[in-house]
């Protein structure tokens, strides 16, 4: 086989495909931010490309950190060989293999960072923990899918840490590990977890396959889980058995970090999650609420982007691009069936389930954007979406295929659940769609026809009409049929919706996005304004400051009195406004008072949103 980069060809024999590439990561100086590793590669004599990984599997965009390569540098035997970064193709490494050698090992250092205002995965350590992603200090050969590349990885720890992965393991002695020879693809899909201070916690029944929640802190004290958690999360298992009736994991773990000093994520694998939120995330109320999504969107993964995974973000190897067309099944239809495990597995109770959907299908609603903008292209563009600021983030829109496809799969289910008086619902989709190969991981693929046609065999619709319309309108609002259509309908009321309160409580910000259409800072900086609502057409734009409100001094509450106050009077909401140095005055003509998103019942309509959000797990368990 030859395969072709730019003007010049390189024939893939020059590596020895069926020989394990070993690489050995050692994390000893992991305090210092810097991980040092080393590969050897089988090689024939001739010219050898090797590939820093791109588009990562989880994040559907090309954004692995090469940035934070350094010391790169490659040897046969005490021999050093050049090397030359392409021209065009920053993640490709081209040298020539001299004659007679049969291995080239290459070293290199990966410099880790601190979490920053935007994404950096390169945040994954800290003093006394480190979250190994093997992606970053991994190179590969060109020519060969990854799934046929196999890697024999070893790490070291420092003294005395603990770890946790997936990957099974052959050998410890002390700090070193060896793990068993995998293929590149599931390498990188295995994350390794380590760090001083750690605890386990078993959350699968006797005679279940191991599924753990392996937790992980800066510090000891943030490791004592409240029991009701480690009980939520064991229904959250055993809830995720009942919906799927299938796996696609040998065991999983729930990697959880609980620390400042790595950046914030969910990042899906087939048999574990490494999932990252602030030290303080379960002990913080609001922030407990808002996490309360997270273990059951990832955990959905292991069936609904993993195992199916759409056939454009399923690429041979990390080098080529994939297409996120159908981002709003892959991350979308996750999302739904995260929310609805999250209430059926006791994580969220059916009243702040219910406000978090008020509050996505108001933000969704208010969403300036979707004029110009379909859903469907948010999710063609997700690659440049996933790193677009939050200032304009309404009329801009961003990835939106997450939050505005809980809607539209709300919508399918009540649609399946109507047509069928109620005997088929979306439990029987993921009965159908999920079934199959059990155990190791493999990635079976699907094209938008295959979803219809599944959809179609269970309750007959046009379903491809229903999908396009939803997802190809810019003319409308949000698609707010399927909470109609399970028996509720979207009201706005002075009453504080609780999720709302959670984020803004976390967050430091203050959401109007209902009201007078802003998102603002603690200090008064304009997030967000939204073209057509009342302070955006009074003329306040994101990156100004608000300094005044009626004359008072700025504060989120004196903003919120204002907003209740002109309710009853005539008068305008006067706010004065720094933009960059000027000082000028803004009249809001609202007069609505507070709006927060509620979920209210419509008489004589069949409530399936409650049957949707019930737990199952009682009635199989005895
Ligand atoms: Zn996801």
């Amino acid at each position: 086989m030859i395969l072709f980069c730019g003007s010049l060809t390189y024939a893939t024999e020059t590596i020895a495909p069926h020989n394990p590439i070993k690489i050995a990561v050692d994390a000893t100086q992991v305090m210092q931010r810097i991980l040092h590793a080393k590969l050897v590669f089988p090689v024939h004599t001739g010219p050898l490309t090797l590939y820093y990984p791109k588009w990562m599997p989880a994040d559907h965009s090309p954004d692995g950190p090469i940035w934070n390569l350094a010391n790169l540098r490659f040897f046969a035997g005490s021999r050093e060989i050049a090397w030359r970064q392409d021209d065009v193709d920053m993640y490709a490494f081209n040298l020539v293999v001299p004659e007679r050698v049969t291995l080239i090992e290459a070293s290199l250092d990966f410099l880790i960072s601190a979490p920053g205002p935007t994404i950096d995965f390169s945040a994954s350590g800290g003093a006394n923990l480190f979250i190994l992603m093997w992606n970053q200090v991994c190179l590969y050969p060109k020519g060969l899918p990854v799934a046929d590349i196999v890697f024999d990885p070893s790490l070291t720890l420092p003294s005395g840490w603990k770890f946790s992965t997936s990957l099974p393991v052959k050998d410890q002695t002390g700090p070193a590990i060896t793990f068993a020879p995998v293929s590149l693809e599931l390498l990188v899909d295995s994350p390794v977890q380590s760090g001083e201070f750690m605890r386990v916690f078993p959350l699968n029944a006797a005679g279940e396959p191991l599924q753990e929640l392996d937790v992980m802190s800066d510090d000891a004290w943030a490791l004592d889980i409240p029991p009701e958690l480690i009980d939520q999360y064991k229904r959250l298992v055993k809830e995720a058995r009942i919906l799927y009736r299938s796996r696609h994991f040998r065991d999983y773990h729930f990697l959880l970090t609980l620390s400042d000093n790595v950046m914030e994520l969910g990042q899906e694998h087939h048999e574990s999650s490494d999932d990252r939120v602030k030290q303080r995330t379960i002990v913080d109320p609001s922030a407990r609420l808002l996490m309360a999504g997270l273990f059951p969107h990832e955990f959905s993964h292991s069936w609904n982007g993993q195992y199916r995974r759409p056939e454009g973000l399923a690429t041979p190897d990390f080098q080529q691009p994939m297409k996120g067309e159908l981002l709003w099944v892959y991350e979308g239809l996750t999302e739904y069936l995260g929310a609805v495990l999250a209430a059926r597995s006791g994580l969220l109770s059916a009243v702040q389930s219910r406000e978090h959907i008020a509050l996505v299908a108001s933000t969704l609603d208010h969403r300036a954007g979707r004029h110009w903008r379909s859903l469907q292209n948010t999710a063609n563009a997700a690659q440049i979406l996933y790193f677009s600021v939050p200032e304009w983030q309404s009329y801009r829109r961003g990835t939106d295929f997450y939050t505005e496809s809980v809607l539209i799969w709300l919508e399918v289910d009540a649609t399946i659940r109507k047509l069928t008086n109620n005997r088929k619902s979306m439990d029987d989709f993921c009965q159908i769609f999920y079934a199959g190969h059990e155990g190791e991981p493999v990635i079976e693929t699907y094209k938008f026809e295959d979803l219809v046609s599944t959809l179609t065999g269970i309750a007959r619709n046009d379903w491809a009409s229903f999908f396009r319309d939803r997802l190809d309108a810019t003319d409308q609002g949000a698609p707010l049929r399927g909470i109609t259509a399970s028996g509720w309908q979207l009201v706005y009321n002075d009453a504080p919706n609780e999720m709302l309160e959670a984020e803004d409580s976390v967050s430091g910000l203050g959401d109007f996005t209902s009201s007078i259409g802003l998102r603002i800072k603690q200090d008064g900086s304009v997030v967000d304004a939204i073209p057509g609502m009342p302070a955006f057409e009074s003329g306040i734009g994101p990156y100004m400051k608000i300094v005044a409100v009626n004359g008072h001094q700025f504060s989120l509450d004196e903003l919120k009195r204002a907003i209740r106050s002109a309710k009853s009077e005539p008068a305008k909401i006067l706010i004065d406004v720094n933009n960059v140095g000027r000082i000028k005055s803004h009249a809001i003509d609202y007069h609505e008072g507070s709006r927060a998103p509620h979920l209210d019942r419509l008489k004589d309509t069949i409530d399936y949103l409650d049957e949707i959000l019930r737990p199952r797990a009682v009635a199989h368990e005895p």
